[in-house]
């Protein structure tokens, strides 16, 4: 659930690239060596190689997550239920760093390129 970027080879203003691969061996598969995209800056026309698009980590899921236990997490408190409230604000946490995980993850694995 990371998003996907990269810089436009033009001018060099980031965008955002829509796809919900994993690794960049997925995204060769699914776009091939050669990924059209128009920039949203300068609206030129380009390719890009797999290798050009990186991942960040999105901040919807630990958000999601954080409105989701918000409530049974001030429900819990209010029980005196400490223990179980504590566990519930990691929860946000651990998704951030699942996300950062995916997207290490994502960045560190280059596509060899052919000749
Ligand atoms: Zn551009």
């Amino acid at each position: 659930m990371t998003t996907k970027h990269y810089t436009c080879p033009a001018c060099h203003e980031e965008n955002r690239y829509k796809t919900f691969v994993t690794d960049r061996v997925e995204l060769e598969r699914a776009q091939g060596e050669a990924i059209r995209v128009t920039c949203k800056h300068c609206h030129e026309s380009r390719t890009i190689h797999p290798n050009d698009v990186f991942a960040k980590p999105s901040l919807l899921p630990p958000v999601i997550v954080a409105i989701v236990v918000a409530i049974p997490l001030i429900i819990l408190f209010r029980l005196g239920w400490i223990v179980f409230s504590v566990a519930l604000i990691g929860a946000p946490f651990a998704v951030w760093a699942a996300q950062q995980q995916a997207a290490t993850r994502f960045n560190g694995y280059r596509i060899r390129e052919r000749q």
